[in-house]
């Protein structure tokens, strides 16, 4: 057996995969990619009811969004329930655990009498050191762990340091239920040791069950791996997230226009730091991160920080290789599917001329789509309020000028000609530079905002831009 750091993600297919649960997973993965080991997927279906194909792929497809990659297949756990049922049955041949024949009723009225005597409504033991020939005919029984009834169980965690449980809280709780289905206390412990898994790393909502796995591992024997509970995420005023606050499907990151690596640079940052570093690539993360530096508070999620940060990725990435992420996401976006129609040679190659200009001014690639928007748009074009605004009658007048000037422009139609031409003329005429950009901007882009009107010129190409202008002095 190698030494080689096995960690795992381990999502219930009940719902799609959520800020917090790409977290865990993201947490996972750097620390097995930061220590060359191994990330595993096990997707945990033992609850028929609630899990969905859907889910699994949904979390699958978010997981592969974010660049999460896993080893191997997915596991599924509810086929392992023949294992765990095994292990289950062995423990009652090793004296570890015990088969109990209370009916549904029976139990319902032992809680009922220790919640009368306001204790906490605990399984009283009764079959513990009962002879199995005492056995009701006929009756399947469950299987319950003898829990360890004095001193205390320790969880030795990595974030939460050592937390110690009294085992007289603890009761002896069913592992496999009579008609034969292993619990999800019990599945997660023999999974996990049977995937090889060395390293545990969840929510902070675990910490309890770490208490109750750690007794079914002593009793089989078997090495605890090392626990890491992380803090849960909540919203930016501290309530647990709810929507409003980001508690979304990954896949809405990315109809929202995040780019993979912003997200999961923000994600890494709840709860986690290097220094003050607050911008870090994929690379930073895994050479930076351990385990053990994230923080036991719990961490607040901030769309106004993911939003700085999505931009700042977007203005570092290399021009080409945020065109492809654009084009990739664009059927992702509210209205984007329209875009990617459109989407021909042409546009992509004007769109890689407007990116320098047009990443500047936006935080998202939503806003990216629709600073881009003008190059999408059919003559004659669709003026927007701000920008009729801007095309009263002197302005037109002024418009007029700059066409004619602009008709001047004889050798290469580039950003540093138009502009020559343009000031030529604003000067000739007296008038202020913006006199002569805002509404030429308004006549090319339908729009008040845009990138340099210069840039937008030379991206539209001559015979665009002198049309679009035309259109509107006429
Ligand atoms: N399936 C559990 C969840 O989605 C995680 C269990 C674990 O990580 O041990 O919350």
């Amino acid at each position: 057996m190698s030494n080689r750091v096995v960690t795992r993600f381990a999502p219930s297919p009940t719902g799609y995969l959520h800020i917090g649960g790409a977290r865990t997973a993201l947490f996972n993965w750097l620390y097995a990619k930061h220590t060359d080991g191994t990330m595993l997927l096990r997707i945990e279906d033992t609850d028929r009811e609630r899990s969905t194909e859907a889910a699994t792929q949904a979390i699958l497809d978010g997981l592969t969004w974010l660049g999460l990659s896993w080893d191997g297949g997915a596991v599924s756990q509810f086929e392992r329930a023949p294992r765990h049922r095994e292990v289950a049955e062995e423990l009652v041949r090793l004296g570890k655990a015990y088969y109990a024949y209370e009916t549904p009723a029976e139990l319902e009225a032992m809680r009922e009498a220790a919640r009368a005597k306001s204790l906490p409504p605990r399984y009283n033991g009764a079959w513990r050191d009962r002879d199995p020939s005492e056995a009701p005919a006929g009756v399947k029984g469950a299987i319950r762990i003898k829990a360890p009834t004095e001193g205390e169980t320790v969880v030795h965690d990595r974030v939460q340091g050592e937390v110690r449980f009294p085992n007289k809280d603890l009761d002896d709780f069913i592992i496999l239920r009579s008609d034969g289905v292993p619990t999800y206390m019990h599945a997660v412990v023999v999974d996990d040791h049977d995937m090889g898994v060395t390293h545990i790393i969840r929510g902070d909502d675990h910490l309890t069950n770490a208490a109750r796995q750690t007794v079914i591992y002593k009793a089989m024997g078997w090495e605890v791996p090392s626990m890491s509970h992380i803090p849960l995420i909540h919203g930016a005023d501290g309530a647990k997230l709810s929507k409003r606050h980001g508690a979304l499907g990954v896949e809405a990151y990315r109809a929202l226009g995040y780019l993979p690596e912003a997200l999961l640079n923000y994600l890494a940052r709840l709860g986690w730091s290097h220094g003050d570093d607050e911008v870090m690539s994929i690379k930073d993360m895994i050479s930076w991160f351990d385990i053990g530096d994230v923080n036991k508070g719990a961490a607040r999620f901030d769309f106004a920080k993911l939003d700085a940060l999505n931009g700042v990725h977007m203005r570092k990435m290399d021009d080409k290789a945020l065109l492809d992420i654009f084009v990739a996401t664009l059927p992702y976006l509210e209205g984007g599917p329209a875009l990617a129609a459109r989407l021909d040679d042409t546009r992509k190659a004007q769109l890689l001329a407007a990116l320098p200009g047009l990443k500047e001014r936006a935080k998202t690639l939503v806003e990216l789509a629709d600073g881009a928007g003008f190059l999408f748009v059919e003559r004659p074009l669709p003026i927007d309020e701000k920008a009729a605004a801007l095309l009263n009658a002197d302005a037109r007048t002024i418009l007029r000028g700059a066409h004619a000037a602009l008709q001047t422009v004889s050798g290469e139609w580039t950003a540093a000609a138009a502009e020559a031409a343009v000031r030529e003329y604003a000067t000739a005429g007296g008038h202020k530079l913006g006199a002569v950009a805002q509404p030429l901007r308004a006549a090319l882009t339908g729009r008040s905002t845009s990138p340099g009107v210069f840039d937008v010129l030379a991206v539209l190409g001559r015979d665009e831009s002198l049309a679009r202008i035309a259109d509107q002095i006429d």
